[in-house]
């Protein structure tokens, strides 16, 4: 019936498949992952939880929920999860309300220096309902001697970590112990990091933190959407009810579907090579630019951020489109102390969860630096980096076989 759409698709399919996605927030869901996605749970009504629903004919659903929540607790070492948030906002709304009153105050840290519209920005809910107050970065890091002199003064409800844009390892420790001087509760937003995390190669903030948020389609590489995990028994019915009734109606039972092929992909051993091997590709990227002359931030983690302006004289937004036009697709990004605006920006973020994925190796991040590198630096012409990048993208995993 709908030929329109379904050729928009394809050609989707065709860019995903053809390019090279940097996009540090992005991935490539499987295709149980996707099966269960497009079922026909999509049909079902199931507003509540497990065994306590509105509606009748829930019997499957409620399984079905109930093992994904079972999962989530085991690959992250939880107690309990709630695995109906539709997004990574929706579970930071719900996060929130659990944890303090309306007109809280939160300490975080700002969109700019690498925060989530959800931590307090001004066209965001979050800094409407709530009061947000910022900790800086010093040379682009977090100086936790800093946030517990502003948690000392501001004396927040909760202070928040997890970012949007942050390319060093977060010392979740030295955030608790902050928040027990200071006497507030611990929240942390893993929605970059929580496939690092489920893969052992960055501390966990489970067992920590008072609350645990995170996306289900970042680096965990499962479908889009949201995870809450706490260890509390009360905060897990206040998180609860403060995503149904409060934020939403019914779950999306064929998302959660998939949050549960997600879990236990994420439970295979296999996932632990995987997380290692983004790492292993973010920091041979990035040093081989660094060995170019480029000037990026390094990294400890699945992304880093590339001071294009400093290094190539063109601005975020131009690097971006530029690349584009090679196949090549990542964002721009606010650097520390940036002297433009968010709609220009001096830098871009480039991740490697998504073609780590499709397959792409040490070698192949190396090489795609050089390539940024001649494109940006106008040392080869467009012609000459598209065939590499098709050389590539190529040799790497179909999107749909994954
Ligand atoms: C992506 C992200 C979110 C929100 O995810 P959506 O699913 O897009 O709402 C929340 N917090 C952080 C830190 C993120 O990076």
């Amino acid at each position: 019936m709908d030929k329109e759409i379904f050729d928009l698709i394809a050609l989707e399919s065709k860019r995903q498949n053809e390019g090279i996605e940097l996009i540090a927030s992005e991935n490539y869901a499987s295709k149980e992952v996707r099966e269960a996605c497009g079922s026909i749970l999509t049909n079902k009504y199931a507003e509540g939880y497990p065994n306590k629903r509105y509606y009748g004919g829930c019997v499957h659903v409620d399984t079905i929920e109930s093992i994904a929540i079972a999962r989530a607790c085991e690959l992250f070492g939880s107690k309990f999860a709630n695995v109906q948030p539709h997004s990574g906002s929706q579970a930071n709304a719900a996060a929130y309300r659990a944890l303090m009153p309306e007109g809280g105050k939160v300490l975080s840290l700002v969109l700019n220096d690498g925060g989530h519209l959800t931590h307090g920005s001004p066209v965001s809910f979050s800094s409407h309902t709530y009061d947000f107050v910022f900790y800086p970065l010093k040379d682009g890091r977090l100086d936790y001697a800093d946030i517990e002199r502003i948690a000392l003064e501001e004396k927040p409800n909760v202070i928040l970590a997890g970012y949007s844009a942050y390319p060093y390892e977060i010392d979740f420790k030295a955030i608790r112990a902050i928040c027990d001087k200071v006497g507030c509760k611990m929240m942390v937003d893993m929605a970059h990091i929580a496939g690092l995390i489920a893969g052992g190669v960055h501390p966990s903030p489970v067992g920590i933190a008072d609350v645990v948020t995170s996306t289900t389609h970042k680096t965990l590489r499962g479908p889009r959407g949201g995870l809450i995990l706490t260890d509390d028994e009360e905060l897990i019915k206040k998180i609860n009810s403060a995503i149904f009734p409060y934020y939403q109606g019914g779950p999306l039972e064929h998302i959660i579907a998939g949050k549960a092929i997600c879990f236990k992909e994420d439970l295979d051993p296999s996932f632990k090579v995987y997380a290692q091997a983004i790492k292993d590709n973010t920091k041979a990227c990035s040093d081989e630019l660094a060995s170019l002359g480029v000037k990026t931030s390094g990294t400890e983690n699945h992304l880093f951020l590339v001071n294009v302006l400093d290094s190539f004289g063109i601005n975020g937004l131009d690097a971006q489109k530029k690349l584009e036009e090679i196949n090549i697709t990542t964002n721009k990004n606010m650097i520390p102390n940036d002297t433009l605006k968010p709609n220009k920006t001096s830098g871009l973020r480039i991740g490697f969860a998504a073609i780590t994925t499709r397959g792409c190796t040490i070698d192949d991040a190396k090489e795609i630096a050089h390539i940024i590198y001649d494109y940006l630096s106008d040392k080869a012409s467009q012609e000459e980096c598209l065939a590499k990048v098709t050389k590539l993208t190529s040799s790497w995993k179909v999107i749909e076989e994954i």
